[in-house]
C-alpha cells in the first residue's frame, strides 16, 4: 500500500510481505556493512513522530483499519528516543486495534546501547519482533565484513532483547565465509546462535551485488565464491551443530536449499534433504549450473 504522501520502507523481510509497511526512520545510520547494498543511496534520518502519524492516518484510509500485521522501517529504528518510539506504536495500536504483530529491523549494537528498561517500554507499548542481521558468528569474519559488532555485542544485544520479551528473528548469511573459511563460519555461527536461542533463525545466501566491497573483492580475487557443494555442505555443518529450540527458515529467493523445520526435533529430516541435494549435485548437471548461476542473483 501506498499513497502520494505515504513514505514507506525500501526493504522488509520476506515474512512481511503482507504486512503494512511503514517507515519511522530512512536508511541505516551505520551503512558500512561490506555486502550490504540496501542504503547506500540513503542518507540516514529520523522522521518526525507527527510524520509517522500522518502514514498512519493516510494507511487507516486506504486500508478501513483492518490491519494485522506492521513492518517499521528502515534498518535500525530504535535509535529515536524510546518515547518517541512508545509514543508512535501508542497510536498505531490506537488507530489499528486488531494488531497481532508489529516488527522491526534492529542493529545488535543499538540494543547493547539501549537500558533494559527502555526495551520494556517499547515492548509494553506494542513491538513485538526483532530482525537481527547476524550473518556469521565468528569474529574474524564480522571484522572483515565490518559489520560493526563482535560475537559478544551480538549475544549481549540478543539476550537483552529476549530479557526484554521480544520475539528474535536472526539472520545468517550463507557463503560469506568463502571458500576458505566456510567451516568456521558454520561451527562459529552455531555457537553464538546456540548462546542466544533466538525464536527464529533465517538464512540468506551470499549474492555479491555491484557497488559493494564484497563484489570487488570477488572480482580482484581476494575473496573467492563459495562452490554449489561448499554452500550446501556449510549449511548441513550450521543445522548440525545447533542445539536450540529455534525455527529454521529459508524463507529467501537466494537460497540452495530450501530447508525449513523445528529444532531440535526436525533436524534429522533437514539434514537428509541437504545429503540428498549434495548427492544431487554430482549426478545432475543441469541442477548444479542452476545452483552456479544463484550468485549472479541482483536486486534482491
Ligand atoms: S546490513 Fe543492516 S546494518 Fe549493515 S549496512 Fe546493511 S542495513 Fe546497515
Amino acid at each position: 500500500m501506498a499513497g502520494d504522501d505515504y513514505d514507506f520502507p525500501a526493504f522488509r523481510p520476506p515474512s512481511e510481505a503482507n504486512s503494512l509497511l511503514l517507515r519511522v526512520t530512512r536508511g541505516c545510520p551505520w551503512n558500512r556493512c561490506a555486502f550490504c547494498p540496501m542504503y547506500k543511496q540513503i542518507k540516514f534520518e529520523r522522521r518526525s513522530v507527527e510524520a509517522v502519524k500522518r502514514d498512519i492516518d493516510t494507511a487507516k484510509e486506504y486500508t478501513g483499519g483492518k490491519v494485522d500485521t506492521v513492518f517499521i522501517g528502515d534498518s535500525d529504528s530504535l535509535v529515536i528516543k524510546t518515547e518517541e518510539m512508545c509514543q508512535i506504536l501508542d497510536y498505531l495500536h490506537g488507530t489499528f486495534p486488531s494488531l497481532t504483530r508489529v516488527t522491526t529491523y534492529a542493529r545488535a549494537l543499538t540494543l547493547k546501547r539501549k537500558s533494559i528498561g527502555s526495551l520494556e517500554k517499547i515492548r509494553s507499548a506494542g513491538l513485538t519482533r526483532l530482525h537481527i542481521g547476524l550473518e556469521t558468528g565468528s569474529a574474524q569474519l564480522l571484522a572483515r565484513i565490518k559489520k560493526g559488532a563482535g560475537p559478544d555485542t551480538m549475544i549481549w544485544g540478543c539476550a537483552k532483547a529476549r530479557n526484554a520479551g521480544f520475539e528474535v528473528s536472526l539472520y545468517v548469511l550463507v557463503g560469506i565465509g568463502g571458500e576458505s573459511s566456510w567451516e568456521e563460519h558454520a561451527l562459529e555461527t552455531a555457537k553464538v546462535l546456540n548462546e542466544i536461542n533466538p525464536d527464529f533463525i533465517r538464512v540468506r545466501t551470499l549474492t555479491p551485488q555491484p557497488g559493494t566491497p564484497v563484489f570487488q573483492w570477488w572480482n580482484d580475487g581476494s575473496f573467492q565464491m563459495p562452490s554449489p557443494e561448499t554452500i550446501l555442505k556449510e549449511q548441513r555443518a550450521l543445522i548440525d551443530g545447533l542445539s536450540v529450540t529455534s525455527r529454521y527458515l529459508s524463507d529467501h529467493v537466494s537460497n540452495y536449499a530450501l530447508v525449513d523445520g523445528d529444532l531440535p526435533s526436525e533436524k534429522a529430516k533437514m539434514l537428509s534433504v541437504i545429503d540428498s541435494l549434495i548427492a544431487r549435485l554430482s549426478e545432475d548437471v543441469a541442477y548444479r549450473t542452476a545452483l552456479e548461476g544463484m550468485r549472479y542473483l541482483r536486486r534482491l
